[in-house]
């Protein structure tokens, strides 16, 4: 019997291993396949930005055929301003960015850069204009200069060195043993949340993007990390097209347009002014996170329909 038993036990493993290996070809081929739907046309041409404004046209979206993410979604980022967006957790924020970043193509409706529709352009001409600050930044295994100079491949030392400054990050760097040349990530120095957000924002200024979006960290960072964070990016967003993903309203109170999404629909938009005036679901907000500062972190919108 156990003469039986060895043999048919490895057959089993060899089986369970096949079907793995038939599994992850599967997963492998409908990657593949998602890739070829957003892969360039033929015909598509370079973007040409002039200004960067931004425009969602009655955008539509779902990832999965059932269940419809977005509805609707219609707006217009001026050309160097600012455009924030609030709304409960879910209600579809960071799909906006990863739709305009085009990591999948809306249903219906388009995404127009200066009137160019984001299908229509090359990939790479489309992420070349867009940086992206990050809620959690993955720092690669290599060295903080080589973290930093990710944002413009072939960057001088000068450059990394620039951007680190007007990051505020340079001196930190500098304190470090081996400075620049410290190796970070997961099998080096770990960085705090603050830190790690300061290497995304030298990336950032590094590749000098036209539009910027800057998805802001749901976990709190100490208050002087925060307003330190706060105001490079009013430095970094100045002139330039920026969609900032808020948790905070305290960040957002002189954006030029607030947008507040709920479960995929703008429900109310304005400026801030404007939008207390209005007295809805946006003033509420403001008002719990006025009264309650630190509770108000993760997610602004947070009983505002109680
Ligand atoms: P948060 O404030 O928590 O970051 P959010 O408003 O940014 O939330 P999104 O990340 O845009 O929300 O997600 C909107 C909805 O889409 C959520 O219900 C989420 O479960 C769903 N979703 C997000 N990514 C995917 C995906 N890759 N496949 C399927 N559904 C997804």
């Amino acid at each position: 019997m156990i003469q039986l038993y060895i043999p048919l036990n490895f057959l089993g493993v060899i089986y369970r291993e096949i079907k793995q290996s038939l599994a992850d070809m599967e997963r492998l081929f409908s990657l593949l396949d998602q890739h070829k739907e957003i892969a360039d046309k033929p015909d598509t041409q370079a973007l040409v930005t002039n200004g960067a404004e931004v425009r969602f046209s009655h955008v539509d979206f779902s990832y999965e055929t059932n269940r419809q993410i977005l509805f609707d979604v219609d707006f217009t980022i001026a050309a160097g301003t600012t455009t924030a967006v609030v709304g409960h957790s879910g209600s579809g924020k960071s799909t906006l960015s990863r739709l305009l970043f085009r990591f999948y193509d809306v249903n219906q409706g388009a995404i127009l850069i200066d009137g160019q529709d984001v299908r229509d352009v090359t990939q790479t001409s489309l992420r070349q204009a867009i940086g992206i600050v990050p809620q959690d930044t993955v720092l690669f295994n290599d060295t903080i200069a080589y973290n930093i100079a990710y944002g413009k491949p072939g960057a001088s030392h000068a450059d990394i060195v620039t951007a680190a400054q007007s990051a505020y990050i340079h001196d930190f760097i500098e304190s470090l043993p081996d400075g620049y040349n410290t190796m970070v990530g997961e099998r080096g120095l770990k960085l705090s949340g603050g830190e790690k957000q300061r290497v995304a924002i030298a990336r950032t200024l590094l590749k000098h993007p036209a539009i910027l979006i800057f998805d802001e960290a749901t976990s709190a960072l100490d208050s002087k990390s925060e307003q330190a964070i706060q105001a490079q990016l009013k430095e970094i967003a100045q002139n330039r097209t920026t969609l900032i993903i808020a948790h905070r309203l305290s960040t957002i109170a002189d954006a030029a347009q607030i947008l507040v999404l709920d479960k995929g629909r703008i429900m109310e938009r304005g400026t801030h002014m404007q939008l207390l005036a209005a007295d809805g679901a946006y003033a509420q907000m403001w008002m719990r996170q006025q009264a309650r500062p630190d509770e108000a972190l993760a997610s602004p919108l947070e009983g505002a329909d109680e």
